[in-house]
């Protein structure tokens, strides 16, 4: 029988993780809830990551396409040579 550094349940060792030989300390249950945890705390932050990008694009009034605001200068000096050598 192992303790589980977590929940502090008796398990049998089937019910914990080995890892080169070694038994983990914490069970399988325990380090099921823990990726869960960790997969879904990064899936916010990957969320919070693109919702902040969204506000921070520009819409390019030349070409219609979203750019990030900080490229957008840029871009839109691109445009305004291209189009002066084009001659339009
Ligand atoms: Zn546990
Ligand atoms: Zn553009």
């Amino acid at each position: 029988m192992e303790t589980c550094r977590t929940c502090k349940e008796h398990k049998t060792h089937d019910d914990f993780q080995k890892s080169q030989n070694k038994i983990t300390k914490i069970c399988k249950s325990c380090l099921n809830e823990y990726s869960r945890q960790y997969y879904q705390k990064n899936r916010e932050k990957k969320l919070q990551y693109w919702h902040e990008f969204d506000q921070i694009k520009r819409l390019c009034e030349l070409c219609n396409k979203s750019i990030h605001r900080s490229y957008i200068k840029k871009h839109q000096l691109k445009h305004l040579t291209s189009s002066n050598h084009a001659g339009v």
